[in-house]
C-alpha cells in the first residue's frame, strides 16, 4: 500500500469525530492492505511500531527530519518504511548512532511533506488520531464482513490487534478458531465508573463487590513449570518478578491463567502507596521489597477455559486454587452491603471497591457495564500558584495551572504562604481557558515566556483521586489526577455566586492533602 493511501486515512480520521464515519474509513483502507504488510501498517496507524521501541526518541526523530526536504511527489509504501525500521531496529553497538540517524533521514527524503509529518508522529508516538484500537477492530469487521463480536474475541484472546488484522485478511475462517493459550496474554477486561456502590449495584444487578486495590495490574499464567507474568498493556515482566512466580508455582494447577494486581505491603500487611509499587517494577529496581500478588479472576484452568463462565463460577475456581491470595469481597444485591464492603476497603487502605455482574463472562475491549468501579472523589480547594502557555490543540491559551495548597504554620515555607502540590489542564472548557487567557496575566508577576507565575489570589475546585509521596514538590506531596470542578471566582464562567466564592485564605491546607497519605 502506498504511504500516502495510509497518510490520507489518519487525516481524515482527525477530520471526523463521527464514530461510524472513523469505522467506514479505517474498513476502506484495511480492506486494501496485503496480509504481509498488514502489521506494520496498524502500527503505523496507531503509533506503535511493529519492531517496538527502537531508540527513536523525538529529537532523534525531529533533526532527521530536519536535515530532509521533503519530496515532491509520493512514492514511498508501508513496506518500504517497515524495511527502514526493521534495518534501524538491528542496529546496535558502537557507532549505530550515525547509522540511524542516516537511515533515518534517508527515509525522510523520500517523504513528502504529509508523510514526513505523518511518520514523525507515529515514531513518537503522538498520533492526533487518538486511541483507536475499538475503532479500528470495528473497521477490520466490516472490512472482512465478519460479526463483530467474533472480531473482538480474536483481539482479546490473541492479546494482538495487528497479529488479528492479518489473520482476518489471510484466513477469515480461521478467526474463529483463536483461542486462549496459555502463556500467550489475552488483553484485560476493563471497568465504567459509577458514584457511589448503589448506581453500581443498579447497573450490575447481582454482583461480586470487591476492595479495588491500588496497584498494577498483572496476569499469571502458568503450564507446567514454565509462568510468565504480563503487564496490563502485555508487556512481559516475567523477570522482574521472580516472588510472583515462587507464588504461581505454589497453586495446585497444573495450567493456568490469572487476572489480579500486585502491590507491595507494609510490616503490618497494609498496602503502600502506589508510586513505591510502581518503582519496584522499574528494571533497575531494588530488589528487597517483595511484592504481593493478589488476583481477582481466573480465565482458565488445567485445560479448561472459563471465560465464557460466569463470574460465580470463575469465583469459585479461584477460591479452590488460589484462596489464600483472593481479593476480599462479597456478593450481594444490597446497596447498604455493598456501602459496608467499600467502608472496609478504605479503611483497609485501598481506593475502592469493584463492583462485577455476577453472571458475567470475561470480555476486554472497551469499558463495559459488567465491571463498575466506585472510587470516593476528594475534591480540595487549591490556589492557583500559575499558568503555563499551551501548546498543540491549545497553542495561544493559558493552559497548565500550577495549583498551591495553604500552609498556614510555615511548615513548608513562609507561614501563610502556599506550598506547589501538582499541575493539571484537565477539566477545562474552552470557556474557562478564554477566561484564563484573559484574565491571569492580571494576577501575574512574573512570565518566563513559558509559565506565568501569579499572585496566589485564584482559587479553584479540583478533583482529585488521591495524593502520592513527591520529592519534586517542597511539601512532600503530589496529587493524582488532578482535574479542575470549577473555579472559586465571582466572574468565572460557571463560577460561584459571591456567596460560594473562595479567598486564598479559605484553601485548603498541604496538611489535609499529607494526611491523604497512608
Ligand atoms: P482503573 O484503572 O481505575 O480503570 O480501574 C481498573 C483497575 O483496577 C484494573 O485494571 C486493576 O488493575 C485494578 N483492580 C484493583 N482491584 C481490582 C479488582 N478487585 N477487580 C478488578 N480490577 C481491580
Amino acid at each position: 500500500m502506498p504511504l500516502a493511501r495510509l497518510v490520507e486515512a489518519a487525516d481524515a480520521l482527525v477530520a471526523t469525530r463521527s464514530r461510524t464515519a472513523k469505522t467506514d474509513v479505517l474498513a476502506g483502507v484495511l480492506g486494501d492492505l496485503f496480509p504481509d504488510e498488514a502489521e506494520a501498517a496498524v502500527g503505523l496507524l496507531l503509533g506503535r511500531l511493529r519492531q517496538g521501541s527502537i531508540g527513536l526518541g523525538y529529537r532523534t526523530v525531529l533533526s532527521a527530519r530536519e536535515g530532509a526536504p521533503a519530496a515532491s511527489e509520493p512514492t514511498l509504501t508501508v513496506a518500504d518504511v517497515d524495511a527502514v525500521l526493521d534495518t534501524i531496529a538491528a542496529l546496535g553497538g558502537s557507532g549505530s548512532a550515525g547509522a540511524r540517524n542516516a537511515a533515518l533521514t534517508a527515509l525522510f527524503e523520500r517523504a513528502t511533506a504529509p508523510e514526513q509529518e505523518h511518520l514523525v508522529r507515529a515514531m513518537t508516538g503522538e498520533m492526533r488520531t487518538g486511541a483507536l484500537e475499538g475503532v479500528l477492530t470495528d473497521g477490520l469487521a466490516k472490512a472482512v464482513g465478519l460479526p463483530l463480536a467474533e472480531v473482538r474475541r480474536a483481539v482479546m484472546l490473541s492479546g494482538s490487534l495487528p497479529g488479528t488484522v492479518r489473520l482476518a485478511l489471510e484466513h477469515p475462517e480461521a478467526l474463529t478458531d483463536v483461542g486462549l493459550a496459555v502463556l500467550t496474554p489475552v488483553q484485560p477486561m476493563l471497568a465504567s465508573t459509577a458514584t457511589d456502590v448503589a448506581a453500581a449495584l443498579a447497573v450490575t444487578g447481582e454482583a461480586s463487590v470487591e476492595h479495588k486495590l491500588d496497584g498494577a495490574r498483572i496476569q499469571v499464567h502458568r503450564s507446567g513449570s514454565d509462568v510468565r507474568v504480563f503487564t496490563r498493556s502485555l508487556a512481559d515482566i516475567t523477570a522482574r518478578v521472580p516472588e510472583i512466580v515462587e507464588v504461581a508455582l505454589t497453586l495446585p494447577a497444573e495450567s493456568i491463567i490469572l487476572d489480579g494486581e500486585t502491590l507491595m505491603l507494609d510490616d503490618s500487611g497494609s498496602p503502600r502507596p502506589f508510586q513505591d509499587t510502581m518503582s519496584r517494577f522499574g528494571a533497575d529496581a531494588a530488589r528487597e521489597q517483595v511484592l504481593a500478588p493478589r488476583f481477582f479472576d481466573v480465565l482458565h484452568v488445567d485445560g479448561e477455559d472459563l471465560i465464557d463462565r460466569p463470574l460465580s463460577q470463575r469465583l469459585a475456581a479461584l477460591e479452590r486454587i488460589a484462596p489464600a491470595y483472593r481479593i476480599a469481597g462479597e456478593v450481594t444485591t444490597d446497596p447498604a452491603v455493598a456501602e459496608r464492603v467499600a467502608d472496609e476497603a478504605l479503611a483497609a487502605g485501598h481506593e475502592g471497591v469493584m463492583v462485577k455482574g455476577i453472571d458475567t463472562a470475561y470480555a476486554a475491549g472497551r469499558r463495559g457495564k459488567h465491571w463498575v468501579k466506585v472510587k470516593p472523589v476528594h475534591t480540595y480547594d487549591l490556589v492557583v500558584l500559575g499558568v503555563e502557555r499551551g501548546s498543540g490543540r491549545r497553542k495561544g491559551w493559558l493552559s497548565n495551572l500550577h495549583l498551591g495548597a495553604r500552609d498556614p504554620e510555615g511548615e513548608f515555607g513562609p507561614a501563610g504562604g502556599f506550598v506547589m502540590v501538582g499541575k493539571t489542564f484537565k477539566g477545562l472548557t474552552d470557556e474557562l481557558l478564554r477566561w484564563q487567557t484573559e484574565t491571569f496575566p492580571q494576577h501575574a508577576v512574573d512570565d518566563n515566556g513559558w509559565v506565568l507565575t501569579m499572585r496566589p489570589d485564584v482559587v479553584v475546585e479540583v478533583a482529585i483521586d488521591g495524593v502520592q509521596r513527591s520529592s519534586r514538590y517542597p511539601g512532600g506531596v503530589a496529587l493524582r489526577f488532578a482535574r479542575v470542578k470549577r473555579y472559586r471566582v465571582e466572574d468565572a464562567p460557571g463560577g460561584e455566586s459571591a456567596l460560594q466564592a473562595k479567598a486564598p485564605a479559605e484553601a485548603d491546607t498541604i496538611q489535609s492533602l499529607r494526611a491523604l497519605l497512608r
